[in-house]
């Protein structure tokens, strides 16, 4: 696959405040990319950028290797999605699709045809004539959705389309999106605070954090492999505690708690020998039992434990360094005071650089 969009040393500033700073992004054609961090990241803004809503301060927008920093919205070929849909309330949801095309100078016939396709391809052909306001907020998403498709861009920005939608409706509007991504080989760029969206939909993540991108990389490899701190806690739960480095070990490094003891920790990284680093353990990683068996096992006691309907969520004491364990619900319920082994591979316990 060709590299489709590039960021070179993009950076906004508002005033003095560095909004954007220095970004380096490529993009690949047919991929879907979303920009997951914090509310005040900076990701809306590099799709205003992207987009030609907004003008970067320095640095470069290359599409399809040309740079487009001077060349208007309306011609840069590219679908816009928004949370609150931005529909027209005065005109039917079949004029708010044809508008783009309108705008493009696009003749009475096509667009009658096109507006017809844009609006099968989200289901909503009955719907052409009636107004946004007698739409639900999942249908409205999807004539949003429909009018950005309907010019046929080569880009589509999402910037949290689904933000507004209950979790039903949102978690089917994410597989709709999907499957319109794969049948259409569109490129995306979707914006989303939430973790568990950016992991579902992306080929790639992309985690932004005070205006830079701290990782980027598939959804296993942020949540598996993350980079730094900022990524293993914002990308789902997770255990960190601090250590020493004592040694490598091929692949893997042995770890000095604070408590004394060691633990082997996986690492793509050499460490030196002295490095202070954290190590990330997921909660679902763990397993309680009464042996001790894998790489690594603390003994310890449930300090708490809460039922949580499709998982048993369990807080171990200090010796286990008050690591939370996310277990099937069918284990056995431990209860506060039992006393456990808690264990877990060296694979499932992750170094990252302090
Ligand atoms: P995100 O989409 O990740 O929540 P934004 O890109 O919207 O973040 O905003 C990044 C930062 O830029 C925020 O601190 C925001 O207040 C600031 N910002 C955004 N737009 C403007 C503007 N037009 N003028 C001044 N500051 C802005
Ligand atoms: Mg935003």
């Amino acid at each position: 696959m060709a590299e489709f969009i590039r960021f070179d040393q993009l950076t906004k500033f508002y005033g003095s405040v560095g909004v954007v700073e220095q970004l380096d992004l490529g993009i690949e054609k047919g991929e879907f990319v979303s920009l997951l961090g914090p509310s005040g990241s900076g990701k809306t803004t590099l799709l205003m950028m992207l987009a030609g809503f907004t003008q970067p301060t320095s640095g470069k927008i290359l599409v399809d290797g040309k740079a487009i920093n001077a060349v208007p919205t309306h011609k840069r070929g590219i679908g816009v999605v928004f949370q609150n849909y931005a529909l027209f309330p005065h005109m039917s949801v079949g004029e708010n699709i044809a508008f783009p095309l309108q705008m493009r100078g696009v003749g009475k016939v096509e667009i009658s045809e096109r507006v017809a396709k844009a609006l099968d391809m989200v289901q909503l052909s009955a719907m052409r004539d009636r107004k946004p306001s007698q739409l639900s907020g999942g249908q409205q998403q999807r004539v949003a959705l429909a009018r950005a498709l309907v010019f046929e861009p080569g880009v589509v920005l999402m910037d949290e389309p689904l933000g507004a939608l209950d979790k039903q409706l949102r978690e089917q509007m994410q597989l709709d999106i999907r499957a319109l991504h794969k049948r259409l080989g569109l490129t995306i760029v979707f914006v989303t605070h939430d973790q568990s969206e950016a992991l579902t939909m992306s080929d790639r993540i992309a985690v932004f954090n005070k205006g830079r991108i701290e990782q980027i990389g598939t959804p296993r490899a942020i949540y598996d492999e993350p980079q730094t701190r900022f990524v293993a806690e914002f990308i789902g739960e997770t255990n960190l505690i601090e250590g020493i480095v004592e040694r490598m070990e091929g692949r893997n490094a042995l770890v000095r708690l604070h408590d004394g003891q060691l633990v082997t920790a996986a690492s793509t990284a050499q460490f030196n020998t002295g490095k202070k680093v954290f190590l990330s353990v997921r909660p679902e990683r763990i397993e309680l039992g009464t042996e001790t068996t894998g790489d690594n096992h603390f003994k310890t006691s449930v300090l708490d434990s809460v039922y949580q309907g499709d998982h048993l969520r369990v807080q171990l004491d200090e010796r286990a360094h008050n690591f939370v364990a996310r277990l099937d619900r069918k284990a056995q319920e431990w209860q506060a005071g039992t006393n456990v082994s808690a264990c877990f591979s060296a694979a499932d316990c992750w170094t990252i650089a302090a």
